[in-house]
C-alpha cells in the first residue's frame, strides 16, 4: 500500500520513513514533494489542538489525492510558559515560520527560569477510504540554556530529553529516532496501520 505523508518537511519524512521501515508491513511512504513536485500544497493549520491540525491536514490531502495519507502535527510544551508554544510552535515568533527566531524567542521568554521542564508531543493521523485513526507520542525533557548541535530541525538544538545530557540536535539522528515523540507515535500508528493492512488483505 502506498501512503502519502502529508508534510513538506523533509526531516519529518525522513524520521517517519526510518520508523516505518521497522514494520513488516508492505507500505511505501511517499512525500508530498515527490507526489506534487513544486506545486505541493501548504495546508493551513487552523485547529486549536494538535489532534485537530493533524486531522485537517490528513483530510485535505486525502480529499486532493484519494490516497491513504499520514499527517503529523507536533508541538513543544514548556511547563513554565503555561505549555506555550504548544499548537502554535511553528508560528511562535510570527507567521514566517522561522525555526531560529522561534528558538530565540523561547530562550528569551524562559530566561533564567529554574523550571526548564518541557515536552514534545506528536499526533499522527492515518486516513484512507476505509479508515481514520490517530496515535500520540510524548517525549519529556528540558530546555537547554543555549542552542547546541547541528542535527535535526526546529527546536531540536534546545531540547534535552530526560535521562540525557545532549540536545536532540547533538545526538546521532538514529538515537533521536529511537526515543522521540514522533518515534513513539509512529510505532503506535505503525502497529495500527499494519493491522489495518492485514485485515484488508484478508477481506480481499
Ligand atoms: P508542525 O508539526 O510542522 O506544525 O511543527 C511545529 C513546530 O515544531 C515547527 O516549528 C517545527 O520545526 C517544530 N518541530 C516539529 N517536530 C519537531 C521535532 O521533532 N524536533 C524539533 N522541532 C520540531
Amino acid at each position: 500500500m502506498k501512503i502519502l505523508i502529508a508534510s513538506n518537511n523533509a526531516h519529518k519524512i525522513e524520521e517517519l520513513s526510518g520508523i516505518f521501515t521497522g514494520f513488516s508491513v508492505p507500505v511505501m511512504l511517499i512525500s508530498q514533494r515527490d507526489f506534487f513536485g513544486d506545486e505541493s500544497p501548504d495546508i493551513e493549520e487552523t485547529g486549536l489542538t494538535l489532534q485537530e491540525n493533524a486531522l485537517i491536514k490528513a483530510k485535505a490531502l486525502f480529499a486532493l489525492t484519494q490516497m491513504p495519507v499520514i499527517s503529523d502535527d507536533t508541538g513543544l510544551e514548556v511547563y513554565a510558559l503555561n505549555n506555550a508554544p504548544g499548537v502554535y510552535s511553528a508560528r511562535y515568533a510570527g507567521q514566517h515560520r522561522n525555526d531560529k527566531a522561534n528558538r530565540e524567542k523561547l530562550l528569551h521568554e524562559l530566561g533564567n527560569h529554574d523550571n526548564r521542564k518541557a515536552r514534545f508531543r506528536t499526533v499522527l493521523h492515518f486516513m484512507s477510504h476505509e479508515s481514520s485513526f490517530s496515535a500520540e507520542g510524548i517525549c519529556e525533557g528540558r530546555i537547554a540554556k543555549e542552542e547546541a548541535g547541528n542535527h535535526g530541525f526546529g527546536y531540536d538544538s534546545i531540547f534535552i530529553p530526560n535521562g540525557e545530557i545532549l540536545t536532540f540536535a547533538e545526538m546521532d539522528p538514529f538515537k533521536k529516532n529511537a526515543m522521540s515523540h514522533r518515534a513513539k507515535a509512529g510505532i503506535e500508528l505503525g502497529r495500527m496501520v499494519a493491522e489495518f493492512v492485514q485485515s484488508r488483505n484478508k477481506n480481499e
